[in-house]
């Protein structure tokens, strides 16, 4: 097994948090008003791994713990689960990530921010989907 690593650098703004979601799970919630156009979360880099040793089980750390993504069919890349997670789906989301690369995360805001209000962006397609929760009344995925 060989392991490569290429600089990780995360970057968050302070008046996100994480809380307990009714959407699911844990999600990231604004502590205090933040205009639109604002970065957010800012995650690169990761630990580069094959996912043949995933698959064997004999990786040395816990992809519970970790996001993995496909970079090649021979390559794929671990970051440590921050912001960047866990934000959850919604179909109206008031984030976007602009980021282009499987191990890059740039989230910024897509509208003017409430305090308390839960951030959100669109991640589901067809072959992630069994059930939508957002609970938006634009919400594509509704039974
Ligand atoms: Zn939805």
């Amino acid at each position: 097994m060989t392991l490569h690593s290429t600089p990780i650098t995360m970057w968050f703004d302070h008046r996100i948090a994480y809380r307990k979601s009714p959407i699911h799970g844990t999600g990231t919630f604004a502590l205090e008003a933040i205009p639109a156009g604002t970065t957010l979360v800012l995650v690169t880099g990761g630990i580069i791994y094959d996912p043949k040793d995933a698959e064997n089980g004999t990786l040395p750390f816990d992809g519970m713990l970790y996001n993995g993504e496909r970079l090649s069919d021979t390559q794929y890349i671990a970051t440590p689960l921050a912001h960047h997670y866990c934000m959850n789906h919604s179909c109206a989301p008031n984030v976007i990530d602009l980021s282009r690369h499987p191990a890059t995360s740039h989230r910024v805001t897509l509208r003017d921010i409430q305090p308390n209000e839960e951030l959100t962006h669109d991640y589901y397609t067809r072959e992630t989907l069994e059930v939508c929760l957002c609970g938006s009344a634009l919400c594509r995925w509704k039974a």
